[in-house]
């Protein structure tokens, strides 16, 4: 298959090797946990999933008022992963396994709910009693068959341990959460191959993200505006908007607008899909509906443990 041709900077000739774009959609606002405000990506009535991705929700950008930052109390997972990522604000979290901890800006919890854990995502104390600016995302990422019953486990990864790599140019910087950008590996270990990568590109600037083409992949636009596609089907995206794409190539382009002075930021996600059959109930996400029966007796027993008060 040949290459692309660059003919300028937004005329390209499809090749079969980049991707086409699939849909632009918008995100849809909702609230969680105590009633914080997120913009949901999917699942949506347009989107439902995107295997291995059951949910991707961006939390704020919010001002929050001294006092007025709520979070998601005692609550169960069973089946999957939950990933959030911190660019303002502080959040602290505690779990049924003995897990403490506090996130702030940068900074990455991927959870591994496995068999089950129950744990509480609230804002930091003194970050909720002062007010600012809270800004996040949360992934939750399937588990294989395989794996929804191990053992639950942590990755607390500081922002200052998450590798940055940049173009030559300077012009397109990446956030390496998982997989591998720009030359540079994640640190974080992921169960199935999965790519996460937090992308800003200066204005006209562009990056072309290597990705197999079994993967299931998009991008979710954080900030700034940018183009997607190639000849008929080109389309401008704009923050809160997720971009699809059809699995008919290797690679993923990403182009910023040129006509503006704000930065492109966006994130890449990517993963080998499970193929298999998924049963989904709020906090649980299994294979079957028996499963889920088993998930919530499990939870209401009390075999998923529970949060001890410090
Ligand atoms: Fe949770």
């Amino acid at each position: 298959m040949s290459k692309i041709i660059r003919m300028n900077e937004q005329n390209y000739l499809s090749s079969g090797k980049t991707r086409s774009i699939s849909r632009v959609l918008n995100s849809d606002q909702t609230t969680e946990g105590e009633g914080f405000i997120v913009n949901r990506a999917f699942p949506t009535r347009h989107l439902s999933d995107l295997d291995p991705f059951l949910l991707l929700d961006e939390i704020g950008p919010k001002d929050l008022a001294p006092r007025e930052a709520k979070g998601a109390p005692d609550h169960p997972h069973r089946g999957f992963e939950t990933v959030t990522y911190m660019l303002e604000g502080k959040f602290e979290h505690k779990d049924s396994t003995g897990n403490a901890g506090k996130l702030g800006p940068g900074d990455v919890q991927w959870m591994t709910a496995g068999a089950g854990v129950v744990h509480s995502e609230l804002p930091e104390k003194e970050f909720a009693q002062r007010g600012g600016l809270l800004h996040g995302f949360q992934l939750w990422v399937n588990l294989p068959k395989k794996d929804k019953m191990i053992n639950p486990r942590y990755q607390d990864i500081p922002s200052l341990k998450i590798p940055v790599s940049k173009t030559a140019d300077n012009l397109v910087m990446a956030k390496v959460i998982a997989g591998e950008a720009l030359g540079v590996k994640a640190v974080i270990e992921t169960r199935t191959p999965i790519m996460y990568i937090h992308f800003t590109l200066q204005p006209g600037a562009s990056i072309t993200q290597p990705v197999p083409k079994e993967y299931n992949v998009f991008v979710y636009v954080i900030g700034g505006q940018g183009l997607f596609g190639f000849d008929n089907k080109k389309q401008l995206a704009n923050r809160g908007q997720i971009i699809t794409f059809d699995n008919d190539g290797e690679e993923v382009e990403i182009r910023a607008a040129s006509d503006t002075r704000a930065a492109f930021d966006v994130l890449l996600i990517a993963g080998k899909p499970l193929n298999e059959s998924v049963a989904r109930y709020g906090p649980f996400v299994m294979n079957k509906r028996e499963e889920i029966m088993e998930a919530i007796a499990d939870y209401q027993n009390g075999s998923m443990g529970k949060i001890t008060p410090s």
